[in-house]
């Protein structure tokens, strides 16, 4: 690097990497062994904060190095090969790099004004070590599907969203976030229409290879996935119309025993996409009645959307499946006279307020009322869709705890089997009526995880209505206008 002129010492940043060289110093001093649980997590925070300033870094450095015209000055020409060059990058990496610094650096014009960063409150939480580079990406990515005409305060509002989720939520979810948003600020469908993915549909056989093998690709409409999805959950489950196993259970079994599909699952050697072409094929079997497939994990096997009567009432928004498929409210509507989907609507706190069809059995409704309030395993950053969940005792049944809502949650198998009075073990309880979260199941994590003991809800499958609420914050005004 040419340092005519500015040592490093001047910028700070030789102090600073003097500050990593010697935490990791010390972690390779092998003290480790003495510490608690507690503090390796604590430590493996605090590294993840750092790392993720250095990475923030590059931002001032990459529009140093643009203002100094090195790239130009190299023979590299643009700025992603001098990246490249310099530092041996992947030409991804080079390039999320400088695009990261389009959106999160403050450049100085040609007139000589400071031109703030195209996402302000992103660029600070990612400069803060808030935030990673992954949720960077994904929150630009979220920001660029945004429609163009909406107002200022939507956007900033828009951005705010994702980035406050950011904080404590997974890169993996914001995709999620960014089509609800979109779904909210372009209730029309002007940026993504019902009708540009009804054109884009499709579905290609193609060729048989010498081997009579087809490839199958396209691209399916969120109501073939959300029917796929509820049909899948249960034939495509480890057990079920195993093509390998004669004694496996068909797609006309009716009622299963536990302790039988267990067995059955037990000897599937089956990868899921071979389950899932399993499962079609058991589909198209003659006498297949998908309406009589009746319960998966008991859960009926039929659509179920949940939707908010605020959104059902605006017509904007989306409605959620119990596999988590995301649904635009037209759609929704659509769906909901064709197929018949049970409906469940929920109250401004994500309670449920009214389900379509209850059947007669308490223990239907009750289902249906617990997949509509919890959406999906309430352990804490668990992303198990509804359909992949059991219903299980908060106090356990065999110490008197009653079969009713406000005793029971959803729960996978993986997270359920960490619920025990053991020193790793996980605890439930029903949420206060002083918690934002009142009546939600709270999880409290093992001493050596979370010292303090303070349950936690999942928000893993609830951002929608945070987002309900901000954006409505900000839009309504300016819905009412445009309308
Ligand atoms: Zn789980």
């Amino acid at each position: 690097m040419d340092s005519n002129g500015v040592t490093l010492d001047d910028c700070g940043i030789a102090e600073l990497a003097a500050a990593v060289s010697t935490l990791s110093d010390s972690i390779q001093a092998g003290k480790l062994a003495e510490f608690t649980d507690g503090d390796v997590t604590a430590l493996m925070r605090q590294l993840e904060a750092c790392k993720r300033q250095l990475t923030a870094l590059d931002t001032r450095l990459i529009i140093e190095a643009g203002e100094r015209s090195l790239h130009a000055r190299s023979g590299a020409g643009k700025m992603v090969p001098f990246l490249r060059h310099t530092l041996g990058l992947s030409r991804y990496d080079a390039a999320l790099r400088v695009k990261v610094t389009h959106h999160c650096g403050e450049f100085i014009e040609p007139t000589g004004h400071l031109r703030p960063a195209v996402l302000p409150v992103m660029a600070e939480a990612f400069a803060a070590g808030h935030i990673s580079r992954d949720h960077v990406r994904n929150i630009m990515d979220v920001m660029d599907h945004l429609p163009l005409d909406i107002p200022v305060e939507a956007r900033a509002e828009a951005e705010q969203i994702p980035v406050d989720y950011s904080r404590e939520g997974w890169p993996d979810d914001l995709p999620k976030i960014g089509r609800d948003i979109v779904a909210r600020l372009d209730p029309d469908g002007n940026v993504v229409s019902d009708a540009d993915r009804r054109r884009r549909r499709g579905i290609t056989l193609c060729r048989p290879g010498v081997d009579g093998m087809s490839r199958i690709e396209g691209w399916i409409t969120p109501e073939l996935r959300a029917l796929l999805d509820a049909v899948f959950a249960k034939l495509a489950r480890p057990g079920m119309c195993n093509l390998e196993d004669a004694e496996s259970l068909t797609a006309t079994a009716g009622f299963i025993e536990d302790k039988v599909l267990d067995a059955a699952a037990g000897r599937d050697r089956r990868d899921a996409a071979q389950r899932t072409h399993d499962a079609l094929l058991a589909m198209l079997q003659p006498g297949v009645d998908l309406s009589e497939l009746g319960y998966h994990r008991g859960m009926p096997v039929e659509i179920v959307l949940t939707m908010s009567l605020a959104d059902l009432e605006r017509g904007t928004g989306v409605a959620t499946t119990a596999s988590g498929t995301q649904i635009s409210m037209n759609e929704a509507l659509r769906m909901a006279e064709g197929t018949n989907p049970v409906l469940a609507v929920l109250d401004g706190k994500g309670m449920p307020l009214y389900l379509q069809r209850s059947r007669r059995t308490a223990n239907h409704a009750q289902r249906l009322a617990l997949l509509a309030r919890d959406k999906g395993c309430t352990r804490p950053g668990c992303e198990q869709p509804a359909n992949m969940c059991a219903a299980h005792h908060i106090t356990d049944w065999a110490k008197g705890g009653p079969t009713d809502i406000n005793n029971l949650t959803l729960a996978c198998d993986h997270c359920h089997a960490m619920i025990n009075d053991g020193r790793d073990g996980w605890k439930t309880v029903v949420m206060g009526k002083d918690s934002p979260y009142a009546g939600r199941t709270g999880w409290i994590a093992p001493k050596g995880l979370d010292p303090t003991g303070t349950p936690r809800v999942n928000q893993r499958h609830h951002v929608g209505q945070a987002i309900a609420a901000a954006i409505d914050s900000s839009c309504r005004q300016w819905r009412s206008q445009a309308a």
